[in-house]
């Protein structure tokens, strides 16, 4: 199967739309509007074969409606993101590693996690890099720090998805 539905998820402002903007564009909007529900349907080249990728923001749907883990529970892999320069958003993906687990209803399912903002500095950081690798060990799910701004790991992050998603 070639058709790959994958959500991003996370707090607001983390960058899940610059993320799926640079990936799919290979550009950065400084200002994406906030309230906009992202759906975006793109062919990319993944290990020289094409994949039909369904990307979508979940980022307002912290409600727990049935429709919504259904919603859910249909992706086939997780973008998982916080932001390097905000603690209150490693609770908010963390929030939504939890409900994702609860709804795949498996120990396992396919995800990354992503620490996004990576291309500011050291003081503009909230905390090391140890927060999201243990996070991301917690859930069993591969680790990258990465910038929407520069592009820096946002390729990998999106490929090693569709590779595992492919493998699984
Ligand atoms: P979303 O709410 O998760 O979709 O976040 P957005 O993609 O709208 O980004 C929120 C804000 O963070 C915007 O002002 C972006 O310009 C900024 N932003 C997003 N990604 C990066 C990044 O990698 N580096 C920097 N410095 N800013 C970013
Ligand atoms: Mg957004």
């Amino acid at each position: 199967e070639n058709y790959f539905k994958i959500a991003i998820a996370g707090g607001g402002g983390v960058g899940k739309s610059c993320l799926a903007m640079r990936f799919l564009r290979d550009i950065f909007l400084e200002n994406y509007d906030p309230n906009f529900q992202d759906f975006y349907r793109n062919d990319v080249m993944v290990d020289d074969q094409v994949a039909t990728l369904e990307i979508m923001d979940i980022a307002y749907q912290e409600e727990y409606t049935p429709n919504r883990d259904r919603h859910l529970r249909s992706q086939d892999g997780f973008v998982c993101v916080f932001s390097l320069t905000s603690k209150a958003t490693v609770g908010a993906v963390k929030r939504a590693l939890l409900r994702i687990r609860r709804v795949k209803e498996k120990d396992k399912f396919v995800g990354v996690l992503i620490a996004n903002k990576c291309d500011l500095s050291e003081e503009e950081r909230a905390f090391s890099s140890d927060v999201g690798k243990d996070l991301a060990r917690e859930f069993n799910v591969p680790y990258f720090e990465c910038s929407a701004k520069t592009g820096e790991n946002v390729e990998n992050s999106f490929h090693a998805i569709v590779r595992e998603i492919r493998n699984t």
